[in-house]
């Protein structure tokens, strides 16, 4: 296919493009969300052609199998908004523990975090572990504590549905729907979650390509829904030290395919609180527009995943390196 990249949005030059390319037989496509790009189907027409209709100003050929989150449709970062918290055009840090796992220590995290500007408070209700012996999730009450605490101070839940039947429940409790590693590859969930309508964080499957998990968020895109947030989270390599491998590599390479904003989980791909300071400041310094971390107030009583859980300190120190190094940026960011 072919995009035609107009002049301007306004619905005379979409219907004067799309006119010009009928009269030559041409039935052209028009995306939701994209009124800057008329879509062509390959092969009907050359493009000399094309380049020469008034109100185009690009002409751009599309090879790539997952066109509506392809980087030609769009100039300008992607950018939406979580609850109240802009995703893309920034960097932004997520955090929270693996599992809410009481109200009190959702509260005291929240507390916490929001004390150091963290505004997306993430958590899990429903947890794919493992093992069916390994604890699952407090479930709905869980999805209670984070509305509570995000409300009270001022932030927005990110949390993981495993299966359809959780985006009812998540409806008034979560800003932010999470897509697991392991359901990557689900696409009844990807569209479910699409159609909801809320902005989607999708994980990468720890055994996925590139392309695949690109496919992946095409399905959601597909649905209508472009509020995307891809997410790597460490891949599985012949390396055994660590939990996972984090593929740093995957921020510049989505960069240059999509314009979905990318965030990297240094958590999960390490599995040890020591290294995820220092590969977040790598997610940073790779162009990352968000980091997202797990935290809990005492993480040898963590019920899951415990080990890459950062206590307070560890937290404190990260942000404030992470600080440091958004200031060699230019424009200098801030975190909050
Ligand atoms: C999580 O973020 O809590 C999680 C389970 O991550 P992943 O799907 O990447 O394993
Ligand atoms: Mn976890």
């Amino acid at each position: 296919m072919v995009l035609l990249i107009l002049e301007n949005t306004r619905q005379e030059t979409v219907e004067h493009v799309r006119n010009q390319l009928a009269r030559r037989g041409v039935v052209a496509e028009i995306w939701d969300r994209f009124p800057e790009v008329v879509v062509v189907p390959d092969k009907n027409v050359s493009r000399d052609i094309l380049e020469s209709l008034s109100g185009v100003r690009r002409v751009v050929p599309l090879r790539v199998p997952y066109p509506r989150i392809a980087r030609a449709l769009k100039e300008t970062p992607h950018v939406f908004h979580v609850g109240e918290v802009q995703v893309g055009g920034t960097f932004t840090l997520i955090a929270g523990p693996c599992a809410a796992e009481s109200r009190d220590m959702v509260l005291e995290t929240a507390h916490f975090l929001a004390e150091h500007g963290i505004r997306l408070l993430r958590g899990g209700a429903y947890k794919p572990r493992t093992s069916p012996y390994a604890f699952q999730g407090e479930e709905e009450r869980a999805l209670d504590w984070l509305r509570e605490a995000a409300d009270r101070y001022g932030m927005a839940v990110v949390s993981e549905a495993l299966v359809p039947e959780h985006l009812p429940l998540m409806r008034d409790r979560v800003d932010m729907i999470q897509i697991g590693a392991r359901n990557m590859h689900n696409p009844p969930l990807l569209r479910a979650a699409a159609h909801t309508g809320k902005p989607i964080l999708l994980k990468r499957g720890f055994s996925a390509t590139y392309e695949e998990w690109l496919l992946a968020a095409e399905y959601i895109a597909l649905e209508g829904n472009t509020n995307i947030l891809l997410c790597e989270r460490g891949i599985r390599t012949f390396e055994r030290a660590l939990r996972f491998t984090l593929d740093i590599s995957a921020v510049p390479y989505l960069k240059r395919e999509t314009y979905l904003p990318v965030c990297v989980d240094p958590s999960h791909a390490s599995g040890q609180r020591e290294m995820v300071p220092a590969l977040a400041r790598a997610a940073l310094a790779a162009g990352a527009d968000a980091v997202m971390v797990e935290v809990h107030p005492h993480p040898e009583k963590a019920r899951s995943d415990g080990p890459q859980a950062l206590d307070f300190p560890l937290f404190t120190h990260m942000v404030d390196t992470l600080n440091q190094l958004l200031e060699t940026q230019q424009p200098p960011l801030h975190l909050p």
